[in-house]
């Protein structure tokens, strides 16, 4: 199950379950949109995947037979940060940039 991390990796935004400007990597880097774009360039410094918008996940359990939505998922309160010197993410990133996901 996607965990639902609270805050920017890079910046340390927050980035409430519910935030549209949440991004994530096939491993659950989260970053914000403005260091996805400006800083990232769309790679993810830890995998040197990409990023999507991550889903939003329903406050409600709309099936009673699943116990779902944030009641019994909650969205994490662990925040983390990038282990990653600037130098190391501008590195990465200027091999990985112009090279599109599915050929990195
Ligand atoms: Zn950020
Ligand atoms: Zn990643």
């Amino acid at each position: 199950m996607l965990e639902l991390r609270p805050n920017c990796e890079l910046c340390d935004r927050d980035l409430p379950h519910y935030s549209p400007d949440a991004r994530i990597c096939t491993y659950e880097c989260t970053y914000c949109v403005a260091c996805v774009e400006n800083v990232l360039h769309n790679v993810c410094p830890t995998c040197g995947g990409n990023f999507v918008p991550r889903p939003i996940r329903p406050h409600k359990a709309y099936r009673d037979s699943k116990k779902l939505g944030l009641g019994h998922h909650p969205a994490s309160t662990t925040r983390k940060h990038s282990q990653w010197s600037v130098e190391d993410v501008r590195t990465l990133v200027e091999v990985l940039r112009n090279v599109p996901p599915d050929k990195r």
